[in-house]
């Protein structure tokens, strides 16, 4: 019976595909057993509800066939990792108890934070307020940008920072809405007083989505009083918005003239080479292993923000371990397509198509909207124009437009020409259909 736990993942470990196995069991600990019981310890909740729906038979019925007895498994959910970034309470860091542990997100730390041109000089701001809080230039930094882009990451590796340079420092993080309820709850319970102590006590205070004290007027003036003092004591002030502060409305004049009275900072989406880069580094973090092509593939399709980018790969674990399957090229265009959805804007041109015709035939881009009539030549230009046709449902004119100044009839018989080739030539129809294929999933 010791050993139980052990065999029974070394069966899983042979029925379940490797990162399937190692998200999902790789992470469990063994607590204890009794005859008929065994605890096992997973990181944290929505863990225990996966394993739960997922693969609860699976554990069950191979641990009576390993032991011959109806076993029943328990699940603690282990302590420490209980904390996530949701968590707003105010709470800050002693020696004693290293509480801020509960509120700030370790797993957004500096290190982990992919750097690109869009958030370069966001980061080093955060880096450097981190580096020597309290700084008058630096103070108050302000981070603002769309979102999913990664505010809340740098706030809380800024806090993560500070506390392991300086142990006893106290970091109060909160998000705007958090300090709103705070306020409101102390009126209710006559300790208005008590609050903002609880705030003034802060070395580093961190407010994340500070847009939500929009037409907030008690709590912008609680705000401001709080701002002003600590700011006053040399103490360490970051924020983060959706948008600049000068686009907020019902902000007051004076807290507005706060907001930017330091470092303004903005995040912007991340560019395709940085998109990649997260992607591989997301991948790594969940033990995926993803081929390149997959991975571009995502890039080039999930392009609004870090948040998206993560989520398309937790998706992909999730859909590969729940109908068992490898992750390959399908299963990644799948969950894309998925995560796409039908709102997703149309942009695709005739320059694109004309270059992924010109990627598929090898021929020059230039060539094929030239007036060239050497035969692959003109085969990729009418190719083109039977994509522009067919994908974008362009006029004919405006597709003559594109390709030289070609007049409709031109386009027409072009059109007509690849029509009846895909019948019978093989080599088009199939060029032709994959061509379209690529390009309409773009569309979506
Ligand atoms: P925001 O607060 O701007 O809406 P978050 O900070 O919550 O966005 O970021 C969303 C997710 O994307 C988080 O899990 C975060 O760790 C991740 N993320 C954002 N930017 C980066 C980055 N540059 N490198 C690594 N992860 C990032
Ligand atoms: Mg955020």
């Amino acid at each position: 019976m010791d050993n139980v736990w052990i065999d029974i993942k070394e069966q899983l470990k042979a029925t379940l595909p490797d990162h399937a196995f190692n998200t999902w069991f790789e992470p469990i600990g063994f607590i204890g057993h009794t005859d008929n019981e065994l605890v096992l310890e997973v990181p944290n909740q929505f863990f225990y509800e996966w394993i739960e729906s997922h693969y609860k038979n699976q554990i069950t019925n191979t641990a009576q066939t390993l032991t011959g007895n109806n076993i029943n498994i328990k699940y603690t959910v282990a302590l420490e990792k209980k904390a996530t970034i949701e968590t707003t309470d105010i709470i800050y860091s002693n020696k004693r108890s290293n509480s801020y542990k509960a509120n700030l997100n370790k797993r957004y730390s500096f290190s982990n934070f992919i750097e690109g041109p869009n958030n370069q000089f966001a980061r080093a701001a955060a880096l450097a307020v981190a580096s020597s809080p309290g700084q008058q230039t630096f103070n108050p930094l302000l981070i603002y940008g769309g979102v999913g882009l990664g505010k809340t990451h740098l706030l809380h590796a800024i806090g993560g920072y500070i506390i392991e340079e300086k142990e006893s420092a106290k970091i109060i993080i909160a998000t705007s809405e958090k300090f709103t309820l705070d306020f409101i709850s102390s009126i209710q319970k006559n300790k208005t007083i008590d609050f903002s102590k609880t705030y003034r006590k802060a070395d580093v205070l961190l407010i994340d989505d500070i847009q939500f004290f929009q037409k907030k007027e008690q709590t912008q003036e609680q705000f401001f009083h709080t701002f002003n003092d600590l700011y006053q004591h040399g103490k360490q002030i970051v924020m983060t918005a959706d948008r600049l502060p000068s686009e907020m409305n019902g902000l007051t004049d004076r807290l507005l003239s706060r907001f930017e009275s330091g470092l303004v900072v903005d995040i912007q989406p991340p560019d395709f080479e940085t998109r990649v880069a997260i992607l591989m580094e997301k991948a790594e973090q969940n033990g995926l292993d993803l081929p390149y092509d997959t991975v571009e593939f995502m890039a080039t399709h999930i392009k609004s923000s870090v948040r998206e980018l993560e989520s398309t790969i937790i998706r992909l674990l999730a859909y590969s371990s729940l109908s068992n399957r490898e992750i390959d090229f399908n299963l990644v265009k799948t969950v894309v397509r998925e995560r796409l959805g039908n709102g997703a804007p149309i942009d695709i041109s005739a320059t694109d198509i004309v270059k992924r015709v010109a990627e598929a035939t090898k021929i020059d881009e230039k060539d094929i909207v030239s007036s060239s009539r050497r035969r692959p030549i003109a085969e990729a230009r009418q190719i083109s124009i039977y994509l522009c046709r067919e994908i974008m449902g362009t006029s004919l004119m405006a597709i003559g437009m594109h390709f030289g100044g070609r007049d409709h009839t031109t386009i027409l018989h072009a059109c007509r020409n690849i029509e009846k080739k895909i019948k019978i030539d093989k080599r088009i129809s199939y060029l032709v259909r994959s061509l379209q294929q690529d390009l309409t999933f773009s569309l979506i």
